[in-house]
This record gives structure tokens, sequence and C-alpha cells, in this order.
């Protein structure tokens, strides 16, 4: 019998434990799944952030860490955790982030904020928005998310270009990657989507002299992480007029404080971080999987690149 943790916050139990349970018996697994160390050993360790594990070496037997949020930057760097780790790439988490992403790009393109805030008496038809085809849109990040929102865009007619560390190729995508890249995306990105991880590499990329490379009036919209923009510089640009709107779902402290400038200024959007959530039912499946994988000595799915940092 395999021994898995569920290592999370108590109200995954009960949202998770069925699906869990269902998808190990489908792939063939008998699994005994716990909600909290007992002293016995476990093969796998099924985590989220939030819950009580943070010392690793305390479950020396265990194969591997399968996580079950896509951003691993909460335990990529805890030293007890010495084994393999995977982060989530599944099906429910890239459509929810499609459909948060392109309302949102959708929302600033079309100027619906004048309409839904303007029902005042004023018949406001001065403005005709560009067609998708005229409107340049930047995606930071082409990986399972950025890709698949890049590609969507694209899909509508957005003028699409896409940045990421690598070279990448994706129909219809402009695709750049290097310092000079990320100039080039940002200088034409009248609609700038975040979703690149937090990592060494990422952590303020959008500081001040960033923000200003793009164009008057652009929009931003982070699903990413909060540390990926300088939050005092972002505040200004929008205070000074130089950025349009912002649309943020992540923060360097979650839950954003109340007293947080965020949420008094005009020019941005807090959304709680529901952008894209895991979704037990395909993500359950995932996990099998991979313990599928780990069980037979094949390789892992999405195995985080420590070195990379995601
Ligand atoms: P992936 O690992 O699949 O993709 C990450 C992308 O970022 C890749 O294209 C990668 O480049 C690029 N990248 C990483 N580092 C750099 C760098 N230094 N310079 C340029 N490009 C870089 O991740 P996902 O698409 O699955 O997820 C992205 C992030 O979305 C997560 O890490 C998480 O923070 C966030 N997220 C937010 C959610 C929400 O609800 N708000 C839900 C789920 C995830 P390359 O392709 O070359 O590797």
């Amino acid at each position: 019998m395999i021994r898995a943790l569920l290592a999370a916050p108590a109200r995954y139990w009960p949202e998770w434990s069925p699906h869990l349970t269902h998808a190990f018996a489908a792939a063939g697994l008998e699994v005994d799944l716990v909600a909290e160390p007992d002293g016995g050993d476990f093969d796998y360790v099924i985590y989220a952030p939030g819950g009580t594990l943070s010392d690793f070496s305390t479950l020396p037997g265990v194969k591997a860490v399968f996580s079950l949020w896509a951003g691993v930057e909460k335990i990529i760097g805890n030293p007890t955790l010495t084994m393999p780790l995977t982060r989530m790439v599944d099906p429910g988490l890239v459509e929810g982030m499609v459909e948060f992403v392109t309302g949102h790009v959708l929302r600033h393109h079309l100027g619906m904020d004048a309409h839904i805030h303007g029902q005042d008496g004023v018949w406001r038809n001065d403005v005709v928005p560009p067609l998708a085809r005229n409107r340049k849109v930047s995606v930071l990040g082409l990986g399972q998310l950025g890709g698949a929102c890049a590609r969507a865009l694209a899909g509508l007619n957005f003028d699409v270009v896409g940045w990421s560390r690598r070279a990448k190729e994706i129909p219809g995508v402009a695709c750049l990657s290097g310092d000079d890249g990320l100039e080039e995306a940002l200088a034409r990105a009248e609609i700038l989507v975040l979703l690149l991880p937090l990592t060494p590499s990422t952590g303020n990329l959008l500081d001040a002299k960033r923000l200003a490379l793009l164009p008057q009036g652009a929009c931003i919209v982070n699903p990413g992480r909060g540390p990926l923009i300088d939050d005092d510089a972002l505040l200004a640009a929008l205070a000074s007029g130089a950025l349009g709107h912002a649309t943020l779902d992540v923060f360097r402290q979650e839950p954003l404080p109340p007293e947080h400038p965020f949420w008094a200024s005009k020019g941005v959007t807090v959304t709680p971080h529901i952008a894209s959530a895991t979704r037990p039912e395909t993500a359950a499946q995932v996990v099998a999987e991979n313990m599928r994988r780990a069980e037979a000595g094949a390789l892992l799915l999405h195995l985080v690149d420590r070195a990379a940092g995601y």
C-alpha cells in the first residue's frame, strides 16, 4: 500500500480527498491518503502552501513532492525539500487562465469601464475602439498558461507578441526573448499580460525604468505574481497618467491588506488571486499519473527545474 500525505490547508481535505482517491483507483494505485503526519512513513507528499508542513526532512522516505500549485516559489527554496518536486500543469488551470486573461484584455481593449461606470444619462458614443487586429498585446511568459493565452488572443485577432527565456515558435504570435526582446515587447504593449513565474530573475522585472517603456496609457493584466512589478513604481505611473489601468490578481502580501493603496487607486482593479484555480476534478488525475509514473520508475511530468527557479 502506497502512503501519501496531503500537506495543504485544512479546507483542501474535503475538496480534494474524494477526487484524489478516485483518481488513484482509476490509475490502478492503492493509496492510503492521510491529512496529517501520523508518525508513519510516507511515499509521497501532495503539497499546497498554507498547511503545517515546512520541514520535509521529518519525512525521510518521501520519493517525490507533487505541488497542487503551478507556481512553486514558496517551496522551491526550502532546503529540506531534497526530493524531486513537480508543479501543477492541468487543463482546467489553463482553461481558467485563458478565460480570465481574454476577459480582462477585452475589457481594456473595448474600453468597457467607460460604459459600466458611466450609467449617468450621458450618451458617450465618441470613442470607437480599434479592431483587435490593430491592438498590440504583449504576453510575458509563454509557458503552459502564457502560451495558451497568447494563442487565444491571437485567435481573437489581437496583434500578439510574447516573451520567454528560451526562444519559442507559436503560430500567430511573434516570439521574443532576451533583454532586447523584453524592451521590444514592452515598447509596443498597449495591453501587457504577465504570466511569468516568480524567480530570482523575474522579481521586480517591471521596475520604474521598464514601466516607462510602455506606451502612454497602456494597461497591465497581472495574474503571474505580485513581486514581478514594483508596487510604488506602478502606483506612480498610474497616478501620472503614464499607464491607463492595472488589473492585479496577485500581490506581495495576500490577502492584500485593506490599507494597501491598490484598493483605493482608481487605476487598479484588485482581484483576490482567483485568475485560475487548480480544479480538483482534473488536477487529481495529474497527481495520480505522476504517482503511477514514479511507482513504475518512469520520468515524472512537470518536474521543477531548481536551477531556473520554476
Ligand atoms: P511555465 O513554467 O509553464 O511558464 C513560465 C514561462 O515564463 C515560460 O515561458 C518561461 O520561459 C518564462 N520565464 C521564466 N523565467 C523567465 C525569465 N527569467 N525571462 C523570461 N521568461 C521567463 O509556468 P505556467 O505558465 O504554468 O505558470 C506561470 C505562472 O502563473 C506561475 O508560475 C504562477 O506564478 C502563475 N499562476 C497564477 C495563477 C493565478 O490564479 N493567479 C494560477 C496559476 C499560475 P521558457 O518557456 O523559456 O521556460
